[in-house]
């Protein structure tokens, strides 16, 4: 079975932004063995987008279209597909009430031309979109099929996996499982090197890396019949994986890290308090993110001046005199600070320079330490970050999370 993609938009001719539906569904499409031959970009002009549809049916048994579902003049992608199967667009009553609902619960008014994205070519599949107001469909005539989806990648990759995926599963006989290992503290060109070799030899299970703001994520998927194990055919490369990797993997059910370590917080029966500086109440967003998190995190707090880190915390005149603010005996004393005023067991610190201003010779912007207060020990991290102040404060809170995660639990 052959299928090919075709993007639609103005904006991404213009580069304008990078086409990352298309890489995920090839991505997808080889995880399922349905060869993918050809992708076209075309811009929100009729007459090429018409010859894309086209061709593309010509050639090959499903064509998979992201974009141009919107409810404005030059979203055409319904009407092109509508034209090449011959069909008219009729209104879905149901996903019209789904659409008037969702500007109702957004308290917007809904305008006239939104009844646009209810409109459907004839006996089409409608695909959900929990994550925005425009449906996807599936057309269908005979062997051929054109596969429609909106253009925002929040809302198209839920729709693939959810709606579409099990749909080519079904045609293409096979059936897919992941599994996501998170790893951290380890690039993305590093992870590739460990790795080359089995994702040279891939074929089934697949490995896709993805980096995503300082992690990495590596998706496994396993293709089998009805009836063949998917976890039997993962297991050996997952261990492999594991062996090169390990001591970086910090879950394989997809939890990002700050949701790791809620969870082996929440499970030792801890309690948590925070005293950030450069970190700015990042790491504290992070842990008050995860639902439950009033059980186990009992306060935070951003001392940034010389002043808040002595009244609110208790680190010493001298400590800052002597070593300064950016330093492993500050980074401690926050934390110590923190626990001993929170009452809590564990107290985390962060204290670094952020830039792009500040630092000293042997301190340069990017020097971030992070202390650690326990029951029966304190301790602390120096980390030596590069980037602009957004990165190196990120990467600062993430290594924190890794610092728990490696040393309380
Ligand atoms: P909407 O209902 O939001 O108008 P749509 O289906 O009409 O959705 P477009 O208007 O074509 O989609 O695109 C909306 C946005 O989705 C774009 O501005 C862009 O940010 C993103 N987008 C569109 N196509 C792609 C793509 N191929 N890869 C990544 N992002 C995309």
């Amino acid at each position: 079975m052959s299928a090919e993609i075709i993007s639609v938009g103005t904006e991404l001719l213009m580069g304008n932004i990078v086409n990352t539906n298309a890489q995920y569904i090839s991505q997808r499409l080889a995880d399922l063995g349905i060869d993918c031959f050809l992708q076209t970009t075309v811009g929100d002009n009729h007459d090429r987008l018409v010859e894309a549809v086209h061709r593309g049916l010509e050639r090959s048994d499903i064509i998979i279209l992201t974009g141009g579902l919107g409810p404005t003049a030059d979203d055409l992608t319904k009407e092109t597909v509508a034209d090449a199967f011959n069909r008219k667009l009729v209104l879905d009553e149901p996903s019209l009430v789904y659409i008037k609902q969702r500007f109702a619960k957004m308290r917007h008014i809904m305008t006239p031309n939104n009844i646009k994205q209810a409109m459907f070519p004839e006996n089409c599949i409608i695909l959900p979109n929990p994550n925005g107001t425009a449906p996807g469909c599936i057309v269908e005539d005979g062997t051929k099929a054109a596969i429609l989806m909106p253009g925002p990648p929040n809302e198209m990759v839920p729709m693939f996996e959810a709606s579409v995926l099990p749909y080519l599963e079904k045609r293409s006989g096979y059936m897919l499982k992941s599994k996501m290992l998170r790893i951290f503290g380890k690039g993305e060109s590093s992870v590739e090197y460990q790795l080359k070799d089995l994702m040279q030899q891939q074929t089934n299970p697949t490995i896709a890396p993805y980096a995503l703001n300082g992690e990495m994520k590596l998706r496994v998927t396993a293709r089998c019949k009805d009836g063949e194990d998917a976890d039997k055919i993962m297991a050996p490369i997952i261990e492999e994986v594991k062996k090169r990797i390990g001591e970086y993997i910090y879950s394989e059910d997809g939890l990002e890290l700050h949701e790791e370590v809620a969870r082996l917080i929440s499970a030792s029966g801890m309690t948590i308090a925070v005293a950030e500086s450069c970190t700015g109440g990042m790491l504290c967003s992070k842990f008050v993110s995860v639902p439950g998190s009033s059980n186990w995190f009992k306060e935070g707090c951003v001392t940034y001046s010389n002043e808040a880190k002595m009244n609110r915390l208790g680190v010493k005149k001298e400590t800052l005199a002597e070593y300064g603010a950016v330093s492993a005996q500050t980074a401690i004393e926050m934390a110590e600070g923190i626990r001993r005023t929170a009452m809590a067991d564990i107290g985390i610190s962060t204290t670094g320079y952020a830039g792009p201003d500040g630092g000293t010779g042997d301190k340069p912007v990017g020097t971030v330490f992070i202390g650690v207060a326990a029951k029966d020990k304190s301790f602390y991290k120096e980390l030596y970050l590069t980037g602009k102040r957004e990165r190196i404060r990120n990467m600062a809170c993430l290594n924190a999370l890794d610092i728990l995660r490696r040393n309380i639990f």
